[in-house]
């Protein structure tokens, strides 16, 4: 028996054909599948169903698909696939405090799809979280793998999932150099062919966010690294 079967999969998707494709794909993996047609169905079953991981369409008849992953959020850290028609939507999904795990752009792969969503819940698995109770410190800059939290100096800096995991990815390879396909790798758990845009969109994000305490360095044509300890004393 596959572990697929004790996952339920909610997608939101008002396209009745989309959303059949993507549950005949979703059942033939194993997963138990419930559909929503409109945000506030999304919202209602998101809280009711407690379903493992949500699909989500950005275009949705009655709310944005990003007011719907904001009020989700706000009772759950359910992981959640956004899919978007378009192109300039990705900065949006992923780089504000919406807390998409992770984005499709339509027309998709069904095979992709799939492989995403297993991706997700491998890395959202209680096991994985308890093996990261590590913590670790640059600078200013303290992260706590447990808790999931950053702080600069006193102050805590909210970060996507996946900022975070960018960071603890970098820090915990202080020093060395991984270049955007290891880290999509590492971090996203698989390798799209040249949509290198991901990891940048998301080093882009983290430097916004922690200033002047971002230890991230640009490796020209190689990838990014964090950079040696600041040898500034710290103000008491
Ligand atoms: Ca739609």
């Amino acid at each position: 028996m596959s572990r697929a079967q004790n996952h339920s999969i909610l997608i939101v998707e008002d396209e009745p054909s989309i959303a059949s494709f993507v549950a005949m794909y979703l059942k033939r993996a194993g997963f138990a599948v419930r559909v929503a047609v409109t945000g506030e169905d999304a919202i209602e079953q998101a809280a009711a169903e407690a379903p493992s991981l949500i699909v989500l369409d950005l275009m949705l008849p009655d709310l944005d698909g990003i007011d719907v992953c904001r009020r989700v959020r706000q009772r759950s850290d359910v992981p959640m696939l956004m899919l978007t028609a378009r192109d300039d939507d990705i900065d949006k999904i992923i780089g504000l405090e919406v807390g998409a795990d992770d984005y499709l752009t339509k027309p998709f792969n069904p095979g992709e799809l799939v492989a995403r969503v297993k991706s997700i819940l491998r890395r959202a698995s209680p096991e994985r979280r308890e093996l990261e109770s590590a913590y670790l410190e640059h600078g200013d800059l303290s992260i706590d793998a447990g808790r999931r939290e950053v702080t600069v100096g006193d102050e805590e800096i909210q970060l996507a999932p996946k900022e975070f995991d960018l960071l603890w990815e970098l820090l915990d390879h202080q020093g060395l150099v991984l270049n955007r396909d290891q880290l999509l790798e590492r971090v996203w758990g698989y390798t799209f062919a040249g949509d290198t845009r991901t990891v940048d969109v998301h080093v882009r994000q983290l430097r916004r966010k922690l200033g002047n305490a971002s230890p991230i360095v640009t490796v020209w044509g190689v990838g990014y690294k964090v950079s040696a300890e600041p040898k500034v004393a710290r103000a008491s």
